[in-house]
């Protein structure tokens, strides 16, 4: 699997923690994404080698991948096409913000030809809580750009959405037929952000805990009304129309990241690109670690106990059995895991509940091997 990280967006959502780069002018937009593309491509070429075997998804994320000149995009499909082999492609996805999903542009992915599925970026259908938050698209934008790609032939569509907004009263009047997968998010207070700022300054108040913890229901709930199952945390779908490369990072699968702050694994070790577009072109700079087997359950324990599918007991080492055992028996008794022995004993499940998938971070924090 490939994720490629495009780092440009026109101006910083207020709430937002990813590396990207506001670009202030177009012309500053088109001469700076030639340059990252060339040292994309070039990256491409000198790691085509890591990804030996067919590719099963691609993920092109951001920053705001719909930013990248027709053009340019068509020059990052070319490479991939060129450096692997793309024959066994389940998955294309690219992410989207809906100001850009012109008509003229969706042609021009179609054209692409690579994408099956696009991720559109909506967040709210309120205006006024968009404006709060640094987005730069109306609600009525949002809704046009979902009807745009459906009606030009993207029909594997997912949508974000936050919840947790300040003053949220309500759950977005959205029409979910043209979608088949929901992103909710909980809005988070990064620091570093202009949120937070605007949270110690008591500019913005955000919902109390047992508020936010609410709407996480009421969003579940409205979800399911219409046709989606949760699968994480923060991910909801209808019957096989799961991210499959998102699945492959939570089963841990390697992946080739490619771009300015983009993470790698190859299964023992992860890499991470310099996060700064200059150094990036300039130097193409990274650094790495090796995983020990402590950090490997450690992560499997944080990626895991956030999906329904949850772990078996089969996938935690001998040496940890016994204490996982003792304490997860805690979490089965306050209803925040559920048992199940589909086989043996030996693959015996342990599957957060709904109400467990809020507790995800702690019970994993609590297992971890130390
Ligand atoms: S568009 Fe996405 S990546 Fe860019 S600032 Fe907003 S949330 Fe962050």
């Amino acid at each position: 699997m490939i994720y490629i990280h495009i780092p440009f967006c026109h101006r910083k959502c207020t709430y937002c923690a990813f590396y990207s780069k506001p670009l202030a002018s177009t012309t500053e937009a088109r001469l700076t994404a030639a340059a990252y593309v060339d040292a994309l491509v070039d990256e491409m070429r000198r790691r085509r080698d890591e990804q030996a075997h067919p590719i099963h998804t691609i993920y092109i994320g951001g920053g705001t991948p719909s930013l990248l000149p027709l053009g340019q995009m068509a020059r990052v499909v070319g490479a991939l096409r060129k450096c692997f082999d793309l024959s066994q492609l389940e998955e294309a996805t690219i992410e989207c913000n809906p100001e850009d999903l012109t008509q003229e542009y969706l042609l021009g992915l179609k054209d692409i030809g690579l994408f099956n599925r696009l991720s559109i970026g909506l967040q709210s259908l309120d205006d006024e809580m968009l404006h709060l938050i640094g987005r730069r698209h109306t609600a009525q934008q949002a809704v046009e750009a979902v009807e745009r790609a459906y009606s030009v032939g993207f029909h594997n569509i997912s949508v974000d959405f936050m919840y947790g907004l300040p003053q949220m009263s309500q759950l977005p009047a959205f029409d979910f037929r043209l979608v088949n997968h929901v992103s909710a998010y909980a809005l988070t207070v990064e620091e570093g952000t202009a949120l937070a700022v605007q949270v110690r300054q008591g500019r913005v108040s955000l919902p109390s805990d047992d508020e936010l913890v609410r709407q996480y229901y009421a969003m579940r709930e409205h979800l399911a009304k219409a046709g989606f199952e949760q699968y994480e945390v923060s991910n909801y779908c209808r019957p096989g129309y799961h991210s499959r490369h998102n699945s492959r990072y939570w089963n841990r699968t390697p992946y080739l990241g490619l771009g300015a702050a983009a993470h790698s694994f190859d299964g023992s070790r992860r890499r991470w690109n310099v996060a700064d577009v200059k150094q990036y072109i300039a130097t193409q700079a990274f650094e790495e670690e090796t995983l020990t087997d402590r950090d490997a359950y450690n992560e499997l324990l944080m990626t895991a106990l956030r999906t329904t599918a949850g772990l078996s007991l089969a996938d935690v080492p001998e040496r940890c059995r016994s204490d996982f055992r003792r304490k997860m028996q805690r979490y089965v008794d306050c209803g925040w895991i559920k048992l199940s022995t589909p086989h043996s004993p030996h693959y015996t499940l342990f599957q957060p509940t709904a109400e467990g998938l809020l507790h995800a971070d702690g019970m994993a924090a609590d297992l971890f091997e130390m």
